[in-house]
């Protein structure tokens, strides 16, 4: 059967094939250490559990309103105003099928043929496809490792164009473990005054920050940042819900409408029992997503250190998200118990068949220097992976 050419032209998405690949072998009985996945290890808390199983016994079994129901939408933006300083009523606000879907419609509902999204590398994976997607033009930044990975004031300015629509901002960062500061954030945001740039936030990590990290909305900056922003966020990772595909977007009417819009047609609503269970876990009082960020806190700092301590690879301490993101270059152009090293790619492959250890390769991040390993897995998969790595290097 023909397949369109807007589906030949996105490939599959490079995490989700690491992950599955590291599955697959373990499945095979191979003592795989994966670094790979980019979800958190633990369960889903139980009293989110219980309240979908509540609503579920009550009957809320049938469609909802199309962004999401009227209490949840209410949740969200109570937790939007205490914890972001975000002021944004139930209107502005549509939850969508995880915040990959935020992405996806976000840019269905704004962006056009001919429309440039200014996109800084390290980048999630689904990004370019996404902007793609939407018959819009990904123009690369390429930051640099002295600079955190972090796009510069020079470099934001030098990529805009009449052309420039949306501006791709996530902090923290995957993969890069890297959190914008208030001050570069406030910088960034004085270069798009007075431009019709608007800004997509996506700041699903933002309760996953370390080493006393401030993680500060974009739209919170000014009144001028907020009417220019959709802020994207979800539940999968801070709260262990990356299996019930609950995002959300807030942002000023016109495109939050527009997005309702296009959901309507394309998958009605979020699940319904889902959406009660987000709502408990959105207005949580037991700690649950602080027990978590204290545990990924640990595991990050360890991880960071070993990578560092093994030559030829270098590493940011993380400052957020679930990722540590070294430079592995130095290895490249070398031969590795037979394989040839030349790139990220033939680095993760090689280091997946000759040392079990899973890590995602940086070139589909736009970073092919590097290599991505998460660490949202136990600490002593850390250890072991870590040790094999070291030995496998030397
Ligand atoms: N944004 C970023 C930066 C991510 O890493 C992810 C994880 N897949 C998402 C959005 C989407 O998360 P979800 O669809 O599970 O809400
Ligand atoms: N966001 C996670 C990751 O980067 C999950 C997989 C995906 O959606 O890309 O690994």
């Amino acid at each position: 059967m023909k397949i369109s050419q807007r589906a030949q032209a996105v490939p599959p998405s490079a995490t989700i094939a690491v992950t599955t690949r590291a599955k697959q072998m373990k499945a095979e009985g191979i003592d795989v250490v994966s670094f790979a996945a980019g979800e958190p290890d633990f369960d889903t808390p139980d009293f989110v559990k219980d309240a979908a199983i509540k609503a579920m016994k009550a009957g809320q079994t049938g469609y909802t309103a199309t962004p999401g129901t009227i209490e949840l939408r209410k949740a969200i933006a109570d937790k939007l105003k205490t914890e972001n300083g975000l002021d944004y009523t139930p209107d502005q606000i549509v939850v969508n099928i995880g915040a990959k879907h935020s992405v996806y419609e976000s840019m269905q509902a704004v962006l056009d043929p001919g429309d440039e999204v200014i996109l800084p590398t390290p980048y999630w994976v689904t990004y370019p496809e996404t902007i793609k997607l939407a018959g819009a033009t990904a123009v690369i930044v390429e930051t640099k490792k002295e600079n955190s990975y972090k796009i510069t004031v020079e470099e934001l300015t030098a990529a805009i164009t009449d052309k420039t629509a949306m501006l791709l901002l996530n902090s923290p960062s995957n993969p890069g473990g890297f959190t914008y500061t208030p001050d570069e954030l406030k910088a960034i945001a004085k270069v798009l005054e007075g431009t019709n740039i608007m800004v997509l936030s996506d700041e699903i990590y933002e309760r996953l920050v370390y080493t006393g990290t401030k993680f500060i909305s974009f739209a919170a900056l000014s009144e001028d940042a907020y009417n220019r922003t959709l802020t994207i966020n979800g539940l999968s990772k801070a709260f262990a819900m990356t299996g019930w595909r609950l995002g959300y977007t807030a942002g000023p009417l016109a495109p939050i409408k527009a997005m309702g819009r296009l959901q309507s047609h394309m998958t009605q609503n979020p699940v319904t029992f889902a959406q009660s269970a987000a709502i408990a876990a959105l207005t949580d009082k037991t700690g649950a997503v602080e027990t978590m960020r204290v545990e990924f806190e640990k595991r990050g700092k360890y991880m960071a250190k070993r990578l560092n301590s093994i030559s030829g690879v270098s590493c940011h301490q993380p400052t957020g998200a679930f990722y540590c993101f070294p430079d592995v270059s130095a290895h490249y152009n070398k031969t590795i118990g037979g394989a040839e090293i030349t790139d990220s790619m033939s680095f993760a492959k090689a280091l997946l068949e000759q040392a079990s250890v899973a890590v995602v390769p940086g070139s589909p991040f736009g970073a092919p220097d590097n290599v991505r390993l998460s660490f949202a897995t136990s600490m002593e998969q850390i250890e072991k992976g870590l040790d094999r790595l070291e030995k496998w290097l030397s």
